[in-house]
């Protein structure tokens, strides 16, 4: 190619495509190179937040693939045979704008996202793999991709390839991320009758779920597992982080296994057909693992940035488009001044501290290290506990006095209470 462009953008997941869709809608001259085709490389676990979405596209769920709007939260403790579990469901969430959480299927979304993209103006070219940038005085000028004619050159590269950030690697804004920063998702697709699936969660046409799993159902690793509903199939997923697994020796493929064998997960899954398998990282480093976002020539954004928000919230996608939106504005604005420096692309970073993305990982910047110091609480913690309520529960002819205190000193003899206390506060902390 030999046209030089306002901006290259690396990568069509939720930030590259935000951000080309704004480029291309101020006029600029924008092209994204992806990989593969939109969406096509792509996965998740499956709740869209589209709360930046729905700036730019308004009511943009009347034509977009969604799946379903999600109405019912449910967090389910879980021991090795039992299940304790916080249901919660909102009726306000049933009516536009549908609290901003879709549930979607990323190989329809991306592609539909991508051509609003492409509609508004920007050119997408497919299977086209960055492999490098084109650096000159120590500023990116272009990249190089995978593709004949592929060294293309720009005023500024916006980079939005993901977690598995090789190109940020190689900008040296970033290091590889350690194993106890990135988490292995592996999720499956089980298709199931639309009916089925709406009986079975207590929804209506269109109402939605996200079931979130924590505790010894993944193999008493730290992590967590998830069933989202979607049309007429479930994503049902994992996700451990990486040292766990190592630590461990445990493989995602039985632990998938076992989490859909475990009683309170299997009896929503009972029928259903397996259509897709498939495994990605997620940056779960959170604040303290954001690397530096800009250089000459160059932003970071989405996952390649870090901005995972590693809470009970797991927001991944609309920190995603808003890094994607600020670093267009900011292009804009260095368009303007026909400064790309480092200096003037800062702008980016001063915006995302103003947002709520920067807001919240520094709201919950202490998760990563706590999830990492508090492995009783996903191991013998859970087993104690539920064995604990399930002996309180129990019918029996001893008198109640005697039958609690039996079932506490069995607890006592099971769990440290010290541990177990301080675990609790330690978690309670870094989520508060
Ligand atoms: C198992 C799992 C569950 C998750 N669940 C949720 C959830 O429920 N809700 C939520 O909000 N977030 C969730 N996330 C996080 C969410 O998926 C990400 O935060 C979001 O996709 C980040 O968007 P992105 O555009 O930065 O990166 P990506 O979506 O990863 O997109 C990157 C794009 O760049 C392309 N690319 C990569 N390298 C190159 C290259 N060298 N050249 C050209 N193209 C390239 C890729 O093919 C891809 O299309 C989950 C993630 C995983 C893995």
């Amino acid at each position: 190619m030999d046209e030089k462009f306002d901006c290259i953008i690396v990568g069509a997941g939720p930030s590259g495509a935000t951000a080309a869709l704004r480029l291309a809608g101020a006029g600029l001259n924008v092209v994204v190179f992806e990989r593969g085709k939109p969406g096509s490389k792509n996965m998740f676990g499956g709740v869209l937040y589209s709360t930046v979405l729905n700036k730019l596209i308004p009511d943009f769920w009347k034509e977009a693939p969604v799946e379903r709007h999600v109405i019912r939260k449910r967090f389910s403790l879980l021991s090795s045979t039992a299940e304790a579990a916080f249901d919660l469901s909102f009726n306000a969430f049933d009516s536009p704008p549908y609290n901003n959480s879709f549930t979607v299927l990323r190989a329809r979304f991306d592609r539909w996202y991508a051509g609003k993209a492409e509609e508004a103006g920007a050119l997408i070219v497919t299977d086209a793999n960055v492999e490098d940038f084109i650096v000159e005085d120590n500023a990116i000028k272009g990249v190089k991709a995978g593709i004949e004619g592929g060294d293309v050159r720009a005023d500024c590269v916006i980079c939005a390839e993901g977690a598995n950030s090789l190109l940020a690697e190689k900008s040296g804004l970033k290091t590889r991320p350690g194993p106890s920063s990135t988490t292995l998702g592996v999720k499956e697709v089980i298709s199931l009758p639309k009916e089925v699936i709406e009986d079975r969660f207590s929804l209506e046409d269109g109402q939605g779920a996200s079931f979130e799993f924590f505790g010894t159902a993944l193999g008493g690793a730290a992590g967590s597992g998830f069933i989202y509903t979607n049309k007429d199939t479930l994503s049902v997923g994992i996700g451990v982080p990486i040292s766990v697994l190592k630590e461990k020796g445990l493989k995602p493929n039985d632990l998938i296994e076992g989490f859909k064998g475990h009683p309170a997960v299997a009896r929503y899954l009972r029928g259903g057909k397996t259509e897709e398998f498939s495994a990605h990282m997620i940056p779960e480093g959170g604040y303290k693992a954001v690397p530096t976002l800009v250089k000459d020539g160059l932003m970071l954004v989405g996952d390649s940035a870090g901005l995972l928000n590693p809470s009970l919230f797991r927001e991944g996608t609309n920190l995603a488009m808003a890094s994607g939106l600020l670093a267009a504005e900011t292009v804009i604005d260095a368009r303007a001044k026909g400064d790309f420096s480092a200096r003037t692309l800062g702008g980016y970073a001063e915006r995302l501290k103003k947002s709520f993305v920067i807001k919240d990982l520094l709201r919950y910047k202490d998760v990563p290290a706590a999830i990492g110091s508090i492995p009783g609480l996903f191991s013998e913690g859970p087993e104690a506990i539920l064995e604990f309520l399930q002996g309180h529960f129990t019918v029996s002819e001893k008198s109640k006095d005697e039958l609690h205190s039996e079932i506490r000193k069995a607890f006592r003899n099971k769990v440290s209470m010290k541990k177990l206390l301080l675990e609790l506060y330690r978690a309670s902390k870094a989520l508060r």
